[in-house]
């Protein structure tokens, strides 16, 4: 959660290139939180604004972000746009997870049986690698995971010791959602739940009761204020434990939107448009993700791309496949959304980073990412504490930077160092 940092050692008439990169990345992931807020709108969020809503706020500065995600092309009701999540596909055609009952499954369904071949989800991989995993829904119909992947129906595990076919160790469903996270939060920290997933009902049950009202003040704005003191409850379990402080993700999108008192019409920007936060580990502070993924996703603007557009939004089927790359895991098995796991939640530093002498003073050169800021630092004592910065906010272009050092030529050595932010 730092920014990227990159050194370069200028030592009086000899360059001493060192391009090992210090970078957020020393301590691994080894938990992911993946919540789903039901009906959350992304604009319900700018509209409060960081005074009212402090732990959303808190994952957009220290994590990254985009307020233009996209549920499922063709459905916005919840339980097809949660299989989306935890399956990484999308709903409908041969590569889809076929599901799209919006209600209590029957008896003895599951997502395979309704599929015709075996549905593998996020829960599959963690668990066949030995994590263990939660579930905490707040809708009866989301038990069709607990049954679709339960002792029963789960697939054989093939990797590694056999760690069972029921791929979800603790599953709990109540509609009361700060008692689900009171639940949650003791779980997690007394199993130590490698990936949990919650779901929390309140503002599509407010929705479709008052309205999808944006506007603070309104029932459905405060009920996101109520989401931010839930968030609080899992932000504060991280910080408060150091097994978990550092080495914990949090994932956070929703399902769908909405406006009047309904979410059903797909092609309507209110309603497809959602929310993806990451934060943790590794994450860049208040990155956008589109600038962070420039050549992998297209911000799609007011649009609604099919899955065969040439350019793809972030959608919030990518929180599978997001939770297993940050776990350290491989993709889900018959997933198609962030199959490849490029998702990009930092950038990379610049792998050439040259300084040359064009007189008696230096230029420092880099390559950059568009719209990504970049600080250049000197000191002339590795032992001096404080950094100086030559040059602050330089908006990376995409292509090479070149910045001069006019203070160079009485100093007999100089270290330099890049800072990439937002
Ligand atoms: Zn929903």
């Amino acid at each position: 959660m730092k920014p990227a940092q990159h050194d370069l050692i200028y030592w009086g008439s000899v360059f001493s290139l060192m391009t090992a990169a210090i970078t957020a990345y020393a301590q691994p992931v080894q938990r992911v939180i993946h919540i789903s807020v039901d009906g959350l709108r992304p604009d319900a969020i700018t509209a409060l604004g960081p005074t009212n809503l402090p732990h959303f706020y808190r994952m957009r500065a220290e994590g990254a972000f985009t307020d233009n995600a996209r549920s499922d092309y063709d459905y916005t009701v919840t339980l097809p746009n949660h299989v989306t999540q935890l399956t990484g596909r999308g709903v409908l055609g041969a590569t889809g997870h076929g599901w799209t009952n919006n209600t209590d499954p029957a008896a003895g369904q599951t997502l395979t049986t309704n599929k015709g071949s075996y549905v593998a989800g996020v829960f599959d991989v963690a668990h066949d690698h030995g994590l263990k995993t939660g579930e905490f829904a707040s809708k009866s119909k989301f038990s069709l995971f607990a049954t679709s992947w339960n002792a029963t129906n789960g697939q054989p595990d093939a990797i590694g010791p056999d760690n069972g076919r029921n791929k979800i160790d603790v599953y709990v469903n109540t509609s009361d959602t700060a008692a689900l996270v009171r639940t949650l939060t003791n779980n997690v920290s007394t199993l130590l739940l490698d990936y949990t997933f919650l779901h929390l009902t309140d503002p599509d049950t407010v929705g479709h009761s008052s309205g999808w009202n944006v506007t603070p003040g309104s029932p459905y704005s405060d009920v996101i204020k109520t989401m931010d003191a839930r968030l609080g409850m899992i932000l504060d379990l991280i910080d408060g434990d150091p097994r978990f402080i550092g080495s914990t993700a949090v994932i956070l999108t929703a399902d769908h939107g909405g406006t009047g008192t309904d979410h059903s019409n797909a092609t309507l920007r209110e309603i497809y448009t959602v929310p993806f936060y990451v934060w943790g580990p590794g994450v860049m502070a208040g990155a956008d993700l589109y600038v962070l993924n420039g050549t992998n996703r297209l911000n799609p603007g007011t649009n609604r791309p099919n899955y065969f557009a040439s350019g793809q939004p972030v959608r919030n089927g990518e929180a599978a496949n997001v939770a297993l790359k940050l776990l350290g895991l491989e993709p889900v098995p018959g997933s198609t959304i962030n199959a490849d796991q490029n998702l990009a939640l930092t950038i990379p530093l610049p792998e050439l980073f040259f300084a040359f002498s064009p007189g008696i003073n230096l230029a420092l050169s880099f390559p950059t990412v568009s719209n990504v800021l970049y600080d250049i630092q000197s000191i002339t004592n590795l032992n001096s504490i404080s950094w100086d910065n030559l040059a602050t906010n330089l908006v990376g272009n995409g292509g090479i930077l070149t910045n001069l050092d006019a203070s160079t030529a009485p100093n007999p050595a100089r270290f330099y160092r890049l800072l990439l932010h937002f």
